[in-house]
């Protein structure tokens, strides 16, 4: 079989969905995506795309837009959150596909761009999936339906197509303990091309320059016993993320005393799902694999997905087998990925007595062999799902 001239229905317009949308109609299906929003809108906000997810924009002809809007990161750098003082400098090779550091709204243009006559029907909240059949069906809220050769999932968190294809897994999203503040303030027009990662106790804070260094990207992590609020995302308040973040030092301070709105998202887990297709629907992104942020590869994990299902739709003899083989390429790696981010998490909120050594440990290791601690993710970052 091929992808060409398959009808295809995906349900949301995020980071999965519009690659997804773009990856399918290079390969000439029809496709139509239906968006709860009103529009592909993002909250401000940065991302980091690593080259494994650089690779997949260039192969969806995006290439020169991603160079171009996005911020070429040169450097990792481990700090203590109370001095500021560096405890780890991870240089970021500048040969490959490249580390960027992105706007998400500037993202999700992009991909947008890369797919522009993709139909897209906004403010349309898919309620329901049918999946039996030949040609499964979504159902709208208000009743209007929609059927297609195949439904793509590619709805977040909280996916309704998720929900249909795992009907036993009763388990909903758990909130992990933490949540993060997202901010963007004015930057310093001399600010390093790099992300700096502030480590405290039960906390840390990332942060970088985005389009052209002209604005500052902060995310601020903090272990919490109780989230309260329905949904995932709510505005935050300022005094209450410096409070919290009280006791870093360096650039910290200023950069917080800057922010004037900001969001606030619980971090939730929810197991990897156990089945990510069933006749002609799938799942794809955190719709399958919910991400925490702490390797920065949720929206990478979600580039990868799209580019491979894709191209195993070209590669099977049937819709159910091109699914099979979309999830046996991917759930391993994905599983990997999703575990190394739980272990940073952990590692970034180490507590005294164990802080400091840690931290010395870390030092250490940077003197002895500079790019063994960036080596050991080349398994992430080497990964080209582009390749033939
Ligand atoms: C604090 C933080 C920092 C992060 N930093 C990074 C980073 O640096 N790098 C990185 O790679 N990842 C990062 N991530 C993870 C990344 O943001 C997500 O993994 C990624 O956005 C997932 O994309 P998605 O398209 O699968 O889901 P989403 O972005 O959630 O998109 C789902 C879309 O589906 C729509 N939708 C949902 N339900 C329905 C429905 N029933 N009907 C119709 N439409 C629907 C939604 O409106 C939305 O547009 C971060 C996440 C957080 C919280």
């Amino acid at each position: 079989m091929s992808a060409k001239g398959l009808d295809v229905v995906i349900v949301g317009g995020g980071v999965a969905g519009l690659a997804a949308a773009a990856a399918l109609h290079q390969r000439g299906a029809n496709v139509m995506i239906l968006e709860q929003a009103a529009g592909f809108l993002e909250v401000g906000a940065g991302l980091q795309i690593s080259p494994n997810g650089a690779r997949v924009i260039a192969a969806l002809g995006q290439g020169a837009a991603l160079a171009r809007m996005a911020q070429r990161s040169d450097a990792v750098v481990l700090r203590k959150g109370a001095t500021g003082a560096q405890v780890l400098r991870m240089q970021l090779p500048a040969d490959s596909a490249g580390f960027h550091m992105i706007h998400r709204a500037d993202l999700i243009d992009l991909l947008r761009k890369a797919a522009p006559d993709v139909a897209a029907r906004m403010v349309a909240h898919v309620t329901s999936l049918r999946a039996e059949g030949p040609r499964p069906g979504v159902t709208l809220e208000g009743g209007t339906t929609f059927e297609a050769d195949l439904i793509l999932g590619a709805d977040g968190l909280h996916s309704v197509v998720r929900a249909e294809l795992n009907p036993e897994d009763a388990a909903k999203p758990f909130f992990t303990g933490q949540v993060a503040w997202r901010a963007l303030i004015p930057c310093a027009p001399d600010a390093a091309p790099e992300a700096q990662v502030f480590m405290g106790p039960g906390r840390h804070l990332v942060s970088y320059p985005l389009r052209e260094g002209t604005i500052r990207n902060i995310v601020a992590v903090e272990e919490r016993r109780d989230w309260v609020q329905e949904g995932w995302s709510q505005p935050g308040n300022p005094a209450e993320l410096r409070a919290a973040f009280a006791g870093f030092g360096g650039p910290v301070p200023d950069w917080l005393g800057a922010i004037d709105t900001l969001w606030l998202w619980g971090l939730f887990r929810h197991p990897v799902a156990r089945h990510w297709h069933k006749y002609h629907a799938a799942v794809l992104g955190d719709a399958a694999h919910p991400t925490l942020p702490f390797m920065a590869q949720g929206a990478n994990m979600a580039l990868e997905d799209a580019f491979v299902l894709a191209r195993c739709l070209d590669d099977a003899a049937t819709i159910p087998d091109a699914l099979a083989a979309y999830q046996a390429a991917r759930r391993d790696r994905v599983l990997r990925v999703i575990e190394a981010a739980n272990r940073n998490a952990r590692n970034y909120h180490l507590r005294a007595p164990i802080a400091p050594l840690a931290h010395l440990l870390l030092r250490a290791s940077g003197r002895i062999v500079p790019d063994a601690p960036l080596r050991q993710f080349g398994w992430i970052y080497d990964h080209d799902v582009t390749a033939a």
